[in-house]
């Protein structure tokens, strides 16, 4: 009688082994329903129910894998500590619509005598987030392969936040010819114009303050591009913003958007993407954004 008051929330499924997944993916199969895989490493924030929207929109069911994947951290990364919050991330999707939240143990991801994993080049070694994370991709590739074969999903979703990670995806999805449409979602943002991430709690009340000066740098770079400065002057100029809201920066580049490749001589601004890591103290932000505005 009240029903329109009521907010109705379905549960997704619980599923936590590969089994489990599978039997699900052939019922709906049976039933001649599209699916959707969202990977994710849980922790989930808005960035994250911006793509089970997405996947919505794509298919008719859509599952989201959590897992916090030990093998894309490198040994002085932050696995031990990353933020793990399942509860709540379980309560995210039901209110998300997602059908299925998928999250097994690292023991059925990683059974003992694992000894495969997927090796990458093109724009894996494009020179940037690989620079400093030199053993991240590959566990990368070698987990979202896995989930892409367990899962066997006609789409799966990843942000633009990532945009290494898109490329060396789409590369690997290629090449593999593995059957799956792979969807980029835009990033979503604070207000103020930081990119959401997990990782953000890390930052203390100052940090989160200073935070959102690299996506505005990053910006006024891209503007000033746009507007015939340089590209070597731009990144100069913001990069000495950058450092002075206090971050280290790992790198600050233009690149080819497509390839990731160095960007030509009076490339067309439409073609190429502005990439960022710095260092606000403990915590390591990314943000990339188009530098044909
Ligand atoms: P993570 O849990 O950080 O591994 O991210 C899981 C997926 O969510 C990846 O495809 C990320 O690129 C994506 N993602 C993370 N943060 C954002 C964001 N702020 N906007 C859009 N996508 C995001």
């Amino acid at each position: 009688m009240f029903s329109a008051e009521i907010e109705i929330m379905t549960q997704p499924q619980s599923l936590t082994s590969i089994p489990e997944l599978r039997a699900q993916i052939r019922q709906w199969r049976a039933g001649d329903e599209s699916i959707a895989l969202v990977p994710t490493m849980g922790a989930l924030h808005a960035g994250h129910i911006a793509l089970v929207a997405l996947a919505r929109q794509h298919c008719r069911r859509v599952i989201v894998s959590i897992f916090v994947n030990p093998t894309q951290f490198g040994p002085t990364e932050d696995f031990l500590r990353y933020p793990r919050s399942l509860e709540i991330d379980l309560e995210k999707l039901a209110s998300a619509g997602a059908d299925a939240a998928y999250y097994p143990g690292a023991n059925a991801m990683y059974p003992a005598g694992f000894a495969t994993t997927i090796s990458l080049a093109g724009p894996a070694l494009a020179g940037l987030e690989d620079r400093f994370r030199p053993t991240h991709f590959q566990g990368v590739a070698t987990i979202v392969a896995k989930l892409l074969l367990q899962a066997s999903p006609d789409a799966a979703i990843f942000g633009e936040k990532d945009f290494q990670q898109l490329a060396v995806i789409r590369q690997m999805v290629r090449d593999l010819d593995i059957p799956v449409e792979i969807i980029g979602a835009p990033t979503f943002r604070e207000p103020d114009g930081l990119a959401l991430s997990s990782r953000n709690i890390y930052l203390d009340a100052r940090q989160r303050t200073f935070a959102p000066d690299l996506h505005q740098a990053m910006q006024w770079a891209a503007r000033r591009i746009r507007e015939g400065v340089t590209i070597p002057d731009a990144l100069r100029d913001a990069s000495a913003s950058i450092s002075a809201s206090g971050f280290v920066i790992d790198y600050l580049e233009v690149r080819d958007s497509a390839t990731l490749a160095a960007p030509r001589t009076a490339q067309n601004p439409a073609e190429l993407r502005l990439l960022a890591a710095a260092r606000m103290g403990q915590t390591r932000l990314i943000d990339n954004i188009p530098v044909g505005g």
